[in-house]
């Protein structure tokens, strides 16, 4: 089974995207994390996406598509994967469909500006794993360093104030667009963002369970 999961910078699509590949034991594979960690390693590709994901923008679609490319080929995604944070635009949707990569479902974490401003200033990352924290929603066990590997958590450049703004301008441009590109293919399934996790998390599998007890 192959998931999309769309949505709004903050609105929780990465820590569905890992709720639902533990559950379905596939891949979840997040576009942000691998420039994060290209950004970290130096690259002459990883340097020139900061500089984009720093300013709130997206990264060129020519990138994105060489990583996904990549990724999607390898052995692990061969029973399914779900995709966190791509495709970002149209054209980055129209290349899946070119490549005959199959989509079965694609899930819209639908959450508003107002609530992604309110809940961006609590988020924290892991520089080392990429894992996040929310301080309220999803605090880490003591609260400062990674529950995975210990490292302690920081503020991503790009969750400051004005470039979450530039980030949500972004997204209603060239991403919301998406939402009625799978309406007409009529794959897309909308799951309103809850205040707990918990609740998302339930919301989300009756829809994957829907679509599975579907017959597809
Ligand atoms: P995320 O961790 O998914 O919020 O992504 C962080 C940043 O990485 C985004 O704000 C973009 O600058 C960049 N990015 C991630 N995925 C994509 C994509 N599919 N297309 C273009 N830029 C992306």
């Amino acid at each position: 089974m192959n998931i999309i999961f769309l949505g709004g910078p903050g609105a929780g699509k990465g820590t569905q995207a890992e709720n639902a590949s533990e559950k379905l034991k596939i891949p979840a594979i997040s576009t942000g994390v691998i420039l994060r960690e290209e950004a970290a390693s130096g690259s002459e590709r990883g340097i020139k996406a900061k500089s984009y994901m720093d300013s709130g923008a997206l990264v060129p679609d020519e990138i994105i598509i060489d990583i996904i490319k990549q990724r999607v080929a390898k052995p692990d995604c061969a029973g399914g994967f779900i995709l966190d944070g791509f495709p970002r635009t149209v054209p980055q949707a129209e290349y899946l469909e070119a490549a005959g990569i199959n989509i079965d479902l694609v899930i819209d974490i639908d959450v508003s500006d107002e609530r992604i401003i309110a809940r961006m200033g609590g988020r924290r990352s892991c520089p080392n794993c990429g894992a996040s924290y929310h301080v309220d929603y999803k605090p880490s066990r003591d609260k400062k360093s990674c529950d995975v590997c210990s490292t302690e958590l920081i503020t991503r450049d790009d969750d400051r104030p004005e470039v979450v703004l530039k980030r949500l301008k972004t997204y209603h441009e060239q991403t919301a667009p998406l939402k009625q590109f799978y309406v007409s293919k009529g794959k897309l399934k909308t799951v309103i963002g809850q205040e707990e996790v918990a609740d998302t998390t339930r919301l989300t599998f009756e829809v994957i369970n829907n679509f599975k007890q579907s017959g597809n």
